[in-house]
């Protein structure tokens, strides 16, 4: 951007954006919010900074020292940083967990934008929530975010199916419209989603039944099924759900439009944000690293 762009949208030119995390160095965050500046010819940089447990505290300091334009927040720091910000965002506050930090004026905003960045992806496949009932499967971090941002974006019915019950139930608490599901829940659900790790670095082709978070002839074919891994991209949830005719999303999807609404709090309403070229530089970092 030049310096005039940026002078019409208050931000000074060339910012330094991270990701904080421990390990980092695999994240495919930075080659996907470079993709999107780069795009958009936006002269800021983007780096990954391990972070070590416990530190969350320095890396916000080191963000108001040097004025980070903007932080993705991962493992293991998504809780301390919600502790650590001056305001929380909707999402953020019920989650108690931030995946995002941007700055309003001196202050730093925490905001999540994982569940809604999977809704967002559910619209590219023009897939909507509003109305839907939807069924998850897994109760952690990812599920639970998902389970807020269904939510709020009009799903009538949200059933949490997970292998520990407390976790199922915790999870579930956080919607007035979620409750912990049965397995037929899964049959009578118009979307259903894989938020749990089964099937992660599995390949389809040899996967067994213990590598499907459930049962897929509980699937019917009218169904939207979505899976939240996309190592591999193509799931063998997401091929036996093909296989009896679904439509399915994979997990790519949730990760570019989590970074993309990133983007957007940290450039402002009016910023390009090119999801095609983060979703390119994604795959792309997945095949270079070996994982597809
Ligand atoms: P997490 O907090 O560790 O939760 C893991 C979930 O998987 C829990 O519900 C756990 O059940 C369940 N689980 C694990 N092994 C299982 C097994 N053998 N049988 C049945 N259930 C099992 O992890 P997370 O952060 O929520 O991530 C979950 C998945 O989502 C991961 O594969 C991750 O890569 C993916 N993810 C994708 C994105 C994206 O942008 N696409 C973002 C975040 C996460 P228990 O509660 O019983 O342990």
């Amino acid at each position: 951007m030049t310096a005039d762009q940026a002078a019409e949208r208050e931000l000074p030119p060339g910012k330094l954006a991270a990701v904080i995390g421990s390990p980092v160095a695999h994240s495919l965050s930075p080659a996907i919010h470079r993709a999107a500046f780069g795009a958009a010819a936006i002269d800021w940089s983007y780096v990954a900074l391990d972070v070590p447990p416990g530190r969350a505290d320095e890396a916000l300091a080191a963000m108001r020292l040097f004025h980070f334009g903007g932080l993705s927040v991962t493992m293991p720091h998504k809780e301390a940083i919600a502790k650590l910000v001056d305001r929380l965002d909707p999402a953020a506050r019920t989650l108690n967990s931030v995946n995002t930090v941007s700055w309003d004026r001196d202050e730093l905003v925490g905001s999540s934008t994982d569940g809604a960045g999977f809704v967002a992806s559910l619209a590219e496949s023009d897939v909507s929530v509003d109305g839907a009932k939807v069924a998850i499967i897994g109760a952690g971090g990812a599920a639970r975010s998902v389970i807020d941002a269904v939510a709020r974006a009009g799903a009538v019915d949200v059933t949490v199916l997970n292998r520990s019950a407390d976790r199922a139930e915790q999870a579930a608490a956080l919607s007035a419209v979620a409750s912990v599901g049965i397995v037929s829940d899964v049959h009578r659900a118009d979307i259903i989603v894989n938020a749990t790790s089964v099937g992660m670095g599995v390949d389809p082709g040899t996967a067994a039944d213990d590598d499907l978070p459930c049962d897929p002839s509980l699937l019917r074919p009218d169904q939207v099924v979505a899976d939240l891994i996309y190592h591999p991209l193509e799931t063998a949830w997401l091929g036996r759900a093909a296989d009896i005719g679904c439509r399915t999303v994979d997990g790519l999807g949730m990760l570019v439009h989590q970074a993309a609404l990133q983007q957007r709090i940290w450039l402002g309403g009016d910023a390009r944000i090119d999801t095609a070229a983060m979703r390119a530089a994604a795959d792309a970092a997945l095949r270079d690293s070996g994982c597809r």
